[in-house]
């Protein structure tokens, strides 16, 4: 199947990176806020984040304008009409996924492919509230999207062959590698990277270190680009917890339970780099 025009349901972190990466691989993108707010804040964050990519000489100011000119900003869910397919990026919360899955459903023509960027969540629960349960996969992008090279692809029971073909083309355009799991919470990733998180916070929140000797420490020892800490921040504190409550669901296992300090953080506002405030001031 050929995909031309591109949905983006969220313009949030990833929402924008995603809208991002598919304009400027050519693709036309329809990226979709809640209100007009949040829509510009989407749609400003995408052009900071290309002239960076201009001054580090990554795309030309002219592929940068005709990235821009691609994308479409709204708040319209029928917006999403043309699209041969849509990646949802809205908040990690079932319910709030399940309700755009069954919109999208609606409005978008039947060959259209249904996408979630879910971290941790069950794309068949998504899938069931879909009509096309065959078009439905997990496309899993990595923070920040135009610059980590990795999509992870999942697929459900009911995800047909036809469909991860696809998806798996419209990684390679994007210049990302594919990798396809299973629908099983946390996936791949998440599912290594997510107790080690919770574990950073523990070792913090049971006084083990300070938190720039335990970034240091992971960063020097084990030669990671930035400790744990900091890449809580760079996640989202909000996001991380939301996926270790619906990872924790799924397997009651304590190593996916939120550390009450998480928690805290996040009924206090602190939720990382998009709110100024996580374990660092930004
Ligand atoms: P975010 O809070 O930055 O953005 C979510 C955006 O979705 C918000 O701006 C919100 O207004 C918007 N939204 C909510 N309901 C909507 C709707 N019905 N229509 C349109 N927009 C709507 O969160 P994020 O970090 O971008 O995470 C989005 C998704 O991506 C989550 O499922 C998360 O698990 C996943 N994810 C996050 C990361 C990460 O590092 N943050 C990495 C990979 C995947």
């Amino acid at each position: 199947m050929e995909i031309k025009k591109i949905g983006v349901v969220g313009c949030g972190l990833m929402g924008s990176g995603i809208a991002e990466v598919c304009a400027r691989s050519g693709y036309d993108v329809v990226v979709r806020e809640v209100n007009d707010e949040l829509l510009q804040k989407g749609l400003d964050r995408i052009r900071k984040s290309m002239a960076k990519g201009v001054q580090r000489g990554k795309l030309t100011q002219e592929e940068m304008d005709a990235a821009l000119a691609r994308i479409q900003g709204t708040t319209k869910m029928e917006d999403f009409a043309p699209c041969d397919l849509v990646i949802e990026a809205v908040v990690e919360k079932m319910e709030v996924k399940k309700q755009v899955f069954a919109e999208l459903d609606a409005i978008c023509p039947p060959h259209a492919i249904l996408a979630s960027n879910t971290s941790s969540l069950c794309i068949t629960e998504m899938a069931s509230a879909t009509k096309r349960p065959d078009k439905v996969l997990g496309m899993h992008f990595f923070n920040p999207p135009p610059i980590m090279p990795l999509l992870e692809l999942v697929r459900t029971i009911l995800t047909s062959d036809e469909t991860l073909q696809t998806a798996q083309e419209f990684g390679k355009s994007l210049g990302k590698t594919t990798v396809v799991a299973k629908d099983t919470p946390g996936f791949i990733v998440n599912l290594l990277l997510v107790p080690y998180l919770l574990d950073a916070v523990r070792a913090l929140e049971n006084g083990v270190a300070t938190k720039e000797d335990i970034d240091t420490a992971i960063k020097l020892g084990l030669h990671h680009p930035m400790g744990p800490l900091t890449l809580l921040d760079f996640i989202g504190l909000d996001t991380t917890l939301y996926i270790a409550e619906a990872m924790y669901e799924e397997f009651k296992d304590p190593r996916y339970a939120p550390p009450p300090l998480l928690r805290r953080m996040v009924l206090a506002g602190h939720l990382g780099r998009k709110s100024g405030r996580g374990f660092y001031e930004y």
